[in-house]
């Protein structure tokens, strides 16, 4: 007779797991979600339980959309190889992409990740400038290669940063900076940039620019004071500098109004980079950038990636666009981003819990406090209420210097019937979490 097993299938997953990459590769949820199918705005997991994702942003038109899947199965089919023959796709694709973006931004660069990208924007600015010193923002994360690591004051530790890098206070209106009032506060914030820009001339260091995610999405996805990024870059460039937009996360029509989040401001950044959805799921990322500061970087440094921009790639990038324009899934961030936005800003007025509800398009934070007038940082209830969440088939999880800003980004064909089945199990939820924070 056989004993009867002692661990479940995820148990076993998970033991094996561990074996292999080890106890810190990080896994979302105190019981990890084993997933097996993805199609549109749903998951299902091993046992067929289905699952609403209100958290992925790259599968961005979708998982498993049909035709990111034909394009690339169709490409793949007739030919795949690196930048170095001529090929229809990676200039078709280039073309229709810096089409988006205001005219000085008229060339690419295309990578398979975004750190990858950040990587090479660096790379360009230093090189443009003469400068080393890079400013971000005191929680910033724009990948894990070594040059990139160096700029991520969000997740590394102190003794890591090194002379080249300055940060300020995250911009943001919710807590704002003690003693400022809110009309200084968008000045106290760019003084604090023209400090680091000092700093560095005292230290020899010549200032490169400044490298920023344009919704400060990592972050928490901040209401960032008015004129805040119009006297920013103004002052960079004033001081040499270039304006680095990282759109890894928030860009591809996320924030619904525009293609790029940096075309909420008035300004005109000098690099953006990209990534996440930019293939929905295929590692396609790239630089788009002024034409000068391309050819000039790639005339001093041969610049080539193995797999970076190939015709599947590119044919997949082409199909995430046809998707993004033939569905109208822009407009659709706008339309079901405001429904969205209105029940959780309903949801506010029920729960104390909820200190500040922001939303730009289809991306939501909705920063959990224990207190609203103290604005204690609520990450115990933060945890929980993803967990719970999941429990009842809702994907979401938490951003945030604290963790207790509930981050809220699902695909872009999410549609108002999916609002109403994330904003109804919210509501379930937050009842129950405030009623245990109410009871201890
Ligand atoms: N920039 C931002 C703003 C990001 O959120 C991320 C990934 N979380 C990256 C860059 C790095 O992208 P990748 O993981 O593709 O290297």
């Amino acid at each position: 007779m056989q004993n009867a097993p002692t661990h479940t299938p995820a148990q076993d997953l998970l033991a094996r797991r561990i074996n292999v990459l080890g106890p810190h590769t990080p896994l979302f949820y105190d019981e990890p979600l084993h997933l097996v199918r993805g199609e549109g705005v749903w998951l299902y997991d091993h046992s067929g339980k289905r699952y609403l994702d209100v958290y992925n942003n790259v599968p961005h038109v979708g998982h498993c959309n049909p035709r990111v899947v034909e394009a690339m199965h169709r490409q793949a089919s007739t030919l795949n190889v690196h930048t170095r023959y001529l090929h229809n796709n990676i200039i078709d694709y280039t073309e229709r992409l810096s089409a988006t973006f205001a005219d000085s931004l008229s060339m690419a660069m295309l990578t398979c990740t975004g750190s990858e990208a950040n990587e090479l924007a660096l790379r360009m600015a230093r090189h443009h400038t003469g400068g080393q010193g890079i400013i971000v923002t005191d929680f910033a994360y724009h990948g894990n290669t070594e040059a990139v690591a160096e700029i991520g004051t969000g997740f590394m530790p102190e003794s890591r940063h090194t002379k080249r890098v300055k940060a300020f206070a995250i911009p943001d209106s919710y807590r704002g900076i003690e003693g400022v009032a809110e009309e200084q506060l968008a000045d106290a914030y760019v003084a604090q940039i023209a400090r680091a820009i000092d700093e560095f001339a005292a230290e020899g260091i010549p200032f490169a620019g400044m490298l920023v995610c344009p919704d400060f999405a990592n972050e928490g996805l901040l209401n960032i004071p008015a004129g805040f990024m119009e006297k920013a870059t103004a002052l960079v460039h004033k001081a040499g500098g270039l304006l680095i937009a990282d759109e890894v996360q928030a860009g591809f029509g996320r924030t619904g109004k525009h293609w790029w989040a940096h075309q909420w401001y008035d300004i005109t950044p000098d690099i953006v980079t990209l990534g996440k959805p930019m293939g929905n799921g295929h590692p396609l990322a790239g630089v788009v950038a002024r034409g000068d500061l391309i050819n000039a970087f790639t005339e001093h440094s041969m610049y080539f990636n193995t797999f970076g921009g190939t015709p599947v790639s590119c044919a997949v990038g082409m199909a995430v666009l046809d998707a993004l324009e033939q569905d109208n899934l822009l407009e659709n961030a706008v339309s079901t981003g405001d429904y969205v936005a209105a029940g959780l800003r309903q949801l506010q007025t029920k729960y104390p819990l909820i200190g500040e509800v922001r939303d730009r398009g289809l991306f939501f934070a909705v920063e959990l406090v224990t207190d609203p007038v103290t604005k204690t940082p609520a990450k115990k209830q933060a945890r929980r209420i993803i967990n719970l969440m999941k429990e009842q088939s809702v994907l979401i999880s938490t951003i945030g210097v604290h963790d207790a800003i509930l981050k809220l980004r699902p695909p872009m064909p999410f549609q108002p019937e999916h609002a109403d089945v994330l904003l109804h199990t919210l509501d379930k939820v937050l009842q129950q979490v405030s009623e245990e924070l109410v009871h201890g």
